[in-house]
Parts: C-alpha cells; sequence; structure tokens
C-alpha cells in the first residue's frame, strides 16, 4: 500500500505563504487506505446479520413491541423513563452521571425518554430506528464534556456512546466501578492493546496500523486513552488538553487540540468516519463517499446530522516536550500578552502558546514541588491575586532544540516576573493532570468565547503591524470580516483586560490562545478540501468560570455576560465570531461558521436529517432554528 500522501509527520503550518494542504489538490479512493475499506465492509455485515439474529433471538434484548412492523430492539442496559425497569436514581444518574459540568437543569430529566448504551453498530441503528417508530428525536453524547450538556434533550432518546466497541473482555466502567464516570470508558491500555490483538482491526475497539499510521477508535475515547494506546507505539494524536474530553464532541466541532496553531485544527486529520444516519443508514464517509456530509462532520458540531460510530484519524509521532513559563501579577497583564502577541508568529512551529489569567494555589502539598498542584483545594488555598502566566510548551526532537526555540523567548520576556520556568521537561501525562486541576471535577462551570479580530493587535504601540493583514482580511470565504477602520484605536490586550484582571471566583480562568499562523491560511482539510469550520482568527479568547454553590449561579453567569456583552457592543470592530466547542448557543449566539457555510449546514442537514431526528440545535423539528442564521446576540 502506498503511504498517505499528506501523513502529518509532514503537516506543521508555518509562516509560508501558502498553506501546505493546499498542495495536495484532488482527493481519490486511493487516498483512503485499503484496510479502513475492507474494515467498514466487515463491521457493516455485522450489523446487518446482527439485526437478522435479534429478529430470532430475543435472550439479550429489549424489545419495543409498538413498532407495527419492524420491531427495533434495544439493548437490555437501556433505561427507560416511564417503565418499571429501573429506579429513578439509576435513570437520573444513566442521564446525568456522565455530564461533566454540574450546573445542571434537572427539570429536563422526566423529559428525556430513554438512555441506550449501544455496544455495536447495531444497536446504535437500533436506537435510531426506535426514535424513529416511536417519534423520539435523538440525543447524543461521546464524552459528555460539552459545557451545556447538550446531550440531555427533553423528547428524545439519548444515546450514551460509552460502551460503543467494547467486547466482553473489555470491561465498561460500570462493571469496573459500579458507576459511569467521565473518565472515559475503556480502562486499561494493556486491556485495548490485549483486545486488538485479538479481535483484529475490525473489531477492535481501538486499532492502530502501522503503515498508514492510522487509528481507529471509538467516538468516546478520550484524548488521554487514545494517547495512552498510541505512546504504546511511539504515536500521538493531537487532542483536546483536557485528558477526558470525547473525541466525538470535539472532533465534530472542529477540535482545538494540542499545538493547534502549527498543527492545525485535529478534525484535519479525521480521514473517515463510520456513522449511522437519522434514517438508520451504516455509512463510510469521507472526501469521496458522501463528501457533503463529511464536509459537515468537520465544524457542525453538535448539528451534525448523524451519529459518528467508528474515526479513522491520522496520527503523528510522538515527540519529546518542554515548557517555559513566565508569571507575572496582573497589573502587568497588557504588556505580556502584547509580548506573546508579537512574539507568536516567530517561534518554532513545534510550539504552543498560551497567555491565562488564574489563581494559583497559594496552599500546595509541601511534599510536591509543582506549585500548582493540590488535589481538592478550597477556595482558600488559592492566591486572592489573580497571576498573569505566559506558557510556551514545545513539541521538539532534543533538548537541544529545545533549549534553541525557548531561548529567544526567554531573552526577550518582560521583566517584573513573580516566577518562571524556563525549559523544563514535560509530557502529555503531566500537562494532563495540570488540566484536570483548572477544570476540577464535580463544579458549576460557565463558558464563553471569541475568536477577536486578528488586526486588533497591529494598532498597539508597542507591536509592529503585521504586513499580511489585509491580505487575510480579504479571504472572506475562510470567515474572515472586513474591519472597521475604528479598530484602529483598540488593542486585544485592551478588550480583554476586563475578563483578565476581575475573574469572579479563585478557580475560574481567561484564556488567550495564539492561532496564528493557522488562521493565516484557508480552513481546508490536507486533501485541499473545504470543511464546515469555517471561523478563526489571530486570537482565541475564552472564559472558564468555576464555582461549587449554587447561590453564585448568577453573579458568575452575570460576570460572563457582561464580559461578552463589552465585546458584543464593539462587535463589528472586534469580533470575528465564535467556536462552538467552549459556547452555548441556549444563552448566546455567535457567528460559529462563515455566513456561506452556516447555508451549505442547513442544507445538508436538510438531506441528512429532513424530519429533524438528531437533536442538533434544540431546534424544532421543522428545523426553525437560529443557530445557523448565525447572528451575534442573547437568546
Ligand atoms: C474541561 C474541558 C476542557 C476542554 N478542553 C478543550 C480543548 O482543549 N479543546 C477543544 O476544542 N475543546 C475543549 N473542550 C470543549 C469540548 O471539546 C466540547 O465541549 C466537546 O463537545 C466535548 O465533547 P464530548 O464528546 O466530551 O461531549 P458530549 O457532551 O458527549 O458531546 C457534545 C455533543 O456533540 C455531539 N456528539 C458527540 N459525539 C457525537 C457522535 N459520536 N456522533 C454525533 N454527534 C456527537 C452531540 O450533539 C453531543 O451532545 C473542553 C471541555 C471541557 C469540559
Amino acid at each position: 500500500m502506498e503511504p498517505l500522501a499528506q501523513k502529518l509527520d509532514h503537516l506543521s503550518i508555518t509562516s509560508q505563504p501558502s498553506h501546505p494542504s493546499t498542495s495536495s489538490s484532488s482527493s481519490s479512493l486511493s487516498s483512503i487506505p485499503a484496510w479502513i475499506l475492507s474494515c467498514f465492509a466487515a463491521r457493516d455485515r455485522a450489523a446487518f446479520a446482527a439485526a437478522d439474529n435479534k429478529h430470532e433471538n430475543h435472550d439479550d434484548q429489549m424489545e419495543i413491541d409498538s413498532h407495527p412492523y419492524h420491531p427495533p430492539s434495544l439493548p437490555k442496559n437501556t433505561v427507560f423513563n416511564h417503565s418499571s425497569s429501573g429506579s429513578s436514581t439509576e435513570f437520573t444518574d444513566a442521564v446525568w452521571g456522565r455530564v461533566f459540568n454540574h450546573r445542571r437543569d434537572y427539570s429536563l430529566t422526566p423529559h428525556v425518554h430513554a438512555v441506550v448504551r449501544p455496544r455495536s453498530v447495531a444497536e446504535v441503528i437500533a436506537a435510531v430506528s426506535y426514535a424513529k417508530v416511536t417519534g423520539k428525536r435523538v440525543s447524543v453524547r461521546s464524552g459528555g464534556h460539552s459545557w451545556a450538556a447538550w446531550s440531555v434533550r427533553g423528547d428524545a432518546v439519548l444515546v450514551d456512546l460509552c460502551e460503543l466497541g467494547l467486547s466482553d473482555g473489555l470491561p465498561s466502567l460500570r462493571e469496573g466501578h459500579g458507576h459511569h464516570g467521565h473518565h472515559g470508558a475503556y480502562g486499561q491500555t494493556e486491556e485495548l492493546v490485549k483486545d486488538a490483538d485479538q479481535r483484529g482491526p475490525a473489531e477492535a475497539c481501538v486499532w492502530y496500523d502501522e503503515e498508514s499510521e492510522v487509528v481507529a477508535c471509538p467516538p468516546a475515547m478520550t484524548g488521554r486513552e487514545l494517547n495512552d494506546f498510541l505512546a504504546e507505539k511511539g504515536r500521538m494524536f493531537a487532542g483536546g488538553h483536557c485528558p477526558d474530553v470525547g473525541l466525538g464532541g470535539f472532533l465534530l466541532q472542529g477540535g482545538m487540540g494540542w499545538n493547534c496553531k502549527n498543527w492545525g485544527w485535529a478534525c484535519e486529520s479525521v480521514i473517515s468516519m463510520e456513522v449511522v444516519t437519522a434514517d438508520g443508514q451504516h455509512l463510510l464517509i469521507n472526501n469521496d463517499s458522501h463528501p457533503d456530509l463529511f464536509w459537515a462532520a468537520r465544524g457542525a458540531g453538535p448539528g451534525f446530522p448523524a451519529i459518528v460510530t467508528r474515526f479513522y484519524l491520522l496520527t503523528r509521532p510522538l515527540m519529546e516536550m518542554y515548557q517555559s513559563l513566565y508569571f507575572y501579577p496582573v497589573s502587568l497583564f497588557k504588556k505580556v500578552l502584547q509580548w506573546e502577541i508579537n512574539i507568536a508568529p516567530t517561534c518554532d512551529p513545534g510550539m504552543e502558546i498560551v497567555c491565562v489569567s488564574t489563581h494559583l494555589r497559594s496552599n500546595p502539598n509541601p511534599t510536591d514541588t509543582n506549585p500548582n498542584s493540590n488535589p481538592s483545594p478550597e477556595p482558600k488555598d488559592y492566591d486572592p491575586e489573580p497571576t498573569i502566566l505566559a506558557s510556551f510548551t514545545l513539541f521538539t526532537t532534543s533538548r537541544s532544540a529545545a533549549l534553541a526555540a525557548l531561548q529567544p523567548i526567554h531573552d526577550l520576556h518582560p521583566p517584573g516576573t513573580k516566577h518562571l520556568i524556563f525549559c523544563q521537561p514535560t509530557s502529555l501525562t503531566q500537562e494532563y493532570t495540570q488540566q484536570l486541576l483548572a477544570n476540577p471535577e464535580g463544579h458549576r462551570y460557565c463558558s464563553d468565547n471569541a475568536y477577536i479580530a486578528s488586526d486588533l493587535s497591529s494598532s498597539s504601540p508597542t507591536t509592529s503591524p503585521p504586513s499580511e493583514l489585509s491580505e487575510v482580511f480579504g479571504a472572506s470565504s475562510s470567515g474572515f470580516h472586513d474591519h472597521e477602520q475604528g479598530a484602529a484605536a483598540l488593542s486585544v490586550p485592551d478588550v480583554l483586560e476586563k475578563a483578565f484582571t476581575t475573574l469572579p471566583t479563585v478557580q475560574s480562568s481567561a484564556l488567550w490562545f495564539s492561532m496564528n499562523p493557522r488562521s493565516r491560511h484557508p480552513l481546508l482539510d490536507p486533501q485541499g478540501q473545504p470543511m464546515a469550520l469555517s471561523m478563526q482568527s489571530d486570537h482565541y479568547f475564552a472564559v472558564y468560570t468555576v464555582w461549587s454553590d449554587p447561590r453564585d449561579d448568577e453573579r458568575c453567569t452575570g460576570w460572563v455576560k457582561d464580559v461578552f456583552k463589552g465585546l458584543v457592543e464593539k462587535r463589528e470592530a472586534v469580533l470575528v465570531g465564535s467556536y462552538l466547542g467552549d459556547a452555548d448557543f441556549r444563552v448566546r449566539r455567535a457567528r460559529f461558521w462563515s455566513d456561506e457555510c452556516a447555508k451549505r449546514l442547513k442544507e445538508v442537514r436538510k438531506v441528512w436529517d429532513g424530519e429533524g431526528r438528531m437533536g442538533g440545535f434544540c431546534e424544532d423539528k421543522e428545523g426553525n432554528d437560529r443557530v445557523m442564521d448565525n447572528g451575534e446576540g442573547w437568546v
């Protein structure tokens, strides 16, 4: 088999004038490795065989009698709301137990019709067919990490994919711990490796093919589970920063993974997917097969009109990781952020660059040398003053390469640090631990985000104007606006100052994530094909508000609203749009796509889900929703 023309090992977006992905112009079936095609064929046959078998053997299935001609059978472990088959506690746990955010609308619980946990494609098809004949809608859950708990919908069958791909030999969390938590469902790497050896590419929960460097995995697998498995093969996948985010929700909305600014969006590494459509068809989709659905699958987020049952992802080599961290007092926020904005385009293509406002732990475990760690912190354990952390995380090949990349940054860092760490070795495992500390479990969350206009930074007196700005803002097909002259009066640090300096709780954070140079290239996949994902700018800004007492709900959500009100008021000059991943469109609508892509997404959804079966954007069944109108404002 020919190696893939566009292996990610060679795909690193640099400041070159043309996007490397555009160098491969056309797609063809030959770009999909043959093993994927035969895997799909085998899996499709198995799904049909299982469906036939169900009609003869109902032992381990729950049959629904109401369907007049082709009774769909659901897995026995389906939990119904209105039935004698389970307690209300069991039902509530099935609905909410895997939802990360504890700010939950429990009034929805009695309106959820059933929670299904399919183990096979056949069982996913059965769940969709059941919804079809009973007139219910379908909502989907992979990792349960959407901030707004998009998987919990009224009048819907919730298809929770946490057991998809498991065999009898692979115990689910439920069997292992008696409870569906949100630490991933697939357990130990050794078990997954054994499972792959025993069951082979078509049946294994996760499978890595050395020749194509592609991994096949289920959508509820987390970034950490996948990377633990891939590390055994010397490979990695640039999944979400939080270890427990599910691949399903993450990839469908684009996926701002590790080193996104250089390696591109995680969905650019999806070469194919298996899906079950709203009509119960099992399909392999990619740029050659059902390209409209594949286009939508990279950017539609919860509006994807089908259920992904398997991803085929290009991996990249596992690299060494090093980090420099600069901790500043909040009074230096503007200076520090402007410095990061200025140097970002010149940094090594393996470098992720972040500015975050955070309260450091003031009470670290004395035996732990990491000033930021403490397993279960209370608000009193945090420094009352926020710290501005400038972070440079490098994926590279050696310590000497790391020193060469990090030294120029070090030489230019603004004076006034409270503390700094230079070129410290780190790893995905260590970074995942930090992310867990920053996003503590069992808390209430409210997040929102915006892409800030790339040209704002040029107005700062400390910045030299990027020369290619006019070219970039002319690229309307990739989601850029023309910006008003008024923007020239503002800098990015100006417009983010309020968020970074007034965090409402000590656990909360505000983040600026450098997206340049990825943001300077059209949003095309490595085969040069467009994706629904169509919004980006140099500056990704998000707030993550964290608290535990429900009495703080109004104050914390009110703070988020205030911050974004300030930005929305300046909209034309400041806001480009928003990322679905950190948004809640039931609270604030935003420009999630270019207008052209929003229109196309509406059409694709009509074609593939004309009856509005998939829960999507919480619209009514006729598709009357305002999310795809792509406007800004509060609901
Ligand atoms: C602590 C934390 C850290 C995060 N860090 C990052 C980050 O670094 N980068 C980033 O980009 N995002 C990040 N996010 C956002 C996260 O990627 C999104 O919220 C994403 O939707 C979560 O995916 P999930 O599968 O875990 O969520 P779920 O709630 O299970 O899924 C969200 C929705 O996506 C759709 N969906 C999910 N799976 C499928 C499927 N298989 N088929 C069809 N539709 C499906 C459904 O509509 C579902 O309701 C983070 C979120 C949290 C809570």
